[in-house]
């Protein structure tokens, strides 16, 4: 089968959160399983200087695209799969994000960025660049910088199935009627059951209306956005479309994150050799200024610090810690208000709170493997993939039962304990009292070494591969 994954961003090139992992590693377990997949991103400058000359340049065809726009191919990209760029000098090629100008400012003209992606897209899609033979049978798209594909797929009735994935539903990608104006979009598609929402138009709604088939992330997620709070004002059109909605877990790329021979760590472990574990704590201690100390837990979170993941309910449960034997450890940049806080908290507290703002991928495999409990709070999770690395680095997880952090993480209840299943620690009520408990909860049954070693273990033997989740993909590329 020939896929086309149609993606914002794509580890190693260009990452912000959890869909760059995917869109590394999904494709890859895609061709591993015997398909041809190319990968098609927005040309932003930084791609273009990590890739160097591309190995073909395509003119494409079509009256709706700026003069400026091209596409570029990659033979042997660092993703290791054929790579497309949709290059243009005036959208892509400039300093900063690839959302966002600025923390929190998101490009004033993203509308016209993703329009212009996802009509070169569809020209690749429809033969628009007519020395490139390749054809495809289905298109992948992911998140609303995707969503208008479907919608042009089928106004022009082309032979391509559509699989839309949302990875987050709170991010709509809405503009206002002088932009659906301006993009020159068809004039039938500003209507309530096309791409209209609220006065505004949607391109995540696109995705949803017109795609063959929408996926979220996890299971317990494609419930979850049926309804309040968590549809974001889409539930009623969710459940028009309920037919054609799934749930499939992400997967985690067990190649890179793996204790036994993770390159960004010291000590390696295995389940049999955990107390290999203890040399990497004292070396996260040592690096981030904790004071030395075998015994006492380590919490660690590695997160984008915004509300979503419960940053308010940590800084609580920090400050309700304090006098107690505990220790944690932050990486992460976001919201202007926590990075403070936490430093704050940090700077006063620098034996027990260390914070790290920024980005940091040595550091965050350091965490993993250091740290005994991992934090995600989180007031909603499509997918996460924190809690499913923690797993596997035998580092607890302490997490809210929603989305994906329900479908991956089973609660150290005492029925789980005597049964064997637990793996680590849920709560329910979205409150900071009831996240300092559960936190209370895990450092108390820390003290009881060989049931930590037991829990520890039945964690590490998780496994959430992508060879399970790419089968699932796979069978709805093939539906009709
Ligand atoms: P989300 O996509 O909502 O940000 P996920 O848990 O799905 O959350 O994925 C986050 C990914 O980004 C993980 O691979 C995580 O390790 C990584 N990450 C987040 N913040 C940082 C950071 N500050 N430094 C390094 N990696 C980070």
């Amino acid at each position: 089968m020939n896929i086309l994954f149609a993606t914002s961003e794509a580890f190693p090139l260009i990452k912000t959160g959890g869909l760059g992992d995917v869109s590394y590693s999904l494709p890859r377990a895609l061709q591993e399983m015997g398909h041809q997949v190319a990968l098609i991103l927005p040309g932003y400058r930084s791609v273009k200087h990590k890739l160097g000359r591309p190995d073909r340049r395509y003119a494409l065809a079509d009256e709706f695209l700026r003069d400026d726009v091209l596409l570029s191919y990659y033979g042997h990209s660092a993703l290791g799969l054929p790579l497309y760029l949709v290059e243009s000098d005036s959208l892509y090629d400039r300093d900063g994000g690839p959302y966002e100008s600025g923390p929190g400012e998101g490009w004033y003209d993203n509308g016209d960025r993703f329009a212009q992606y996802c009509r070169a897209v569809v020209c690749l899609l429809k033969g628009g660049a007519a020395e490139i033979p390749q054809r495809f049978d289905v298109v992948h798209c992911n998140d609303w910088q995707t969503g208008l594909i479907p919608a042009f797929l089928q106004r022009l009735a082309l032979p391509v199935r559509s699989v839309f994935t949302i990875h987050n539903l709170a991010y709509q990608g809405l503009f206002d009627r002088g932009t659906f104006d301006y993009l020159k979009l068809p004039d039938e598609w500003w209507h309530l059951d096309s791409l209209e929402f609220y006065g505004n138009f949607s391109f995540l709604k696109a995705g949803i209306v017109y795609a063959d088939w929408v996926t979220t992330v996890s299971p317990t997620y494609a419930c979850e956005i049926m309804h309040e709070p968590l549809a974001c004002g889409m539930g009623g059109l969710l459940q028009h479309h309920r037919h054609k909605v799934v749930g499939i877990l992400n997967g985690v790329d067990y190649d890179a994150w793996n204790p036994a021979t993770d390159p960004y760590i010291r000590f390696h472990y295995d389940q049999h050799s955990l107390q290999e574990k203890i040399n990497n704590k004292l070396e996260i201690q040592r690096n981030t200024g904790l004071r030395l100390s075998k015994s006492t837990p380590l919490i660690g979170l590695v997160s984008r610090l915004v509300e979503q993941k419960g940053l308010d309910w940590i800084v609580s449960a920090m400050e309700a810690t304090l006098g107690e034997k505990v220790q944690w450890v932050v990486l992460g940049a976001g919201t202007q208000q926590y990075e403070r806080q936490l430093q704050a908290l940090a700077q006063a507290n620098s034996k027990v709170i260390s914070v790290t703002i920024g980005y940091d991928e040595s550091l965050a495999h350091g965490i993993e493997a250091g740290c005994d409990l991992f934090a995600m709070p989180s007031r909603y999770e499509p997918c996460g993939l924190n809690q499913i690395y923690s797993l596997r680095y035998g580092s607890l997880p302490i997490v809210r039962r929603t989305g994906g952090l329900a479908d991956t993480v089973i609660d150290a209840s005492e029925d789980a304990l005597e049964q064997g299943s637990a793996t680590g620690f849920c709560f329910e009520e979205p409150s900071a009292r009831a996240f300092t408990e559960t936190v209370r909860r895990a450092i108390a049954l820390y003290r009881k070494q060989k049931t930590w070693r037991k829990l520890q273990q039945q964690a590490m033997d998780q496994r959430f591969d992508w060879q399970h989740s790419a089968q699932a993909y796979l069978e709805l590329y093939e539906q009709e």
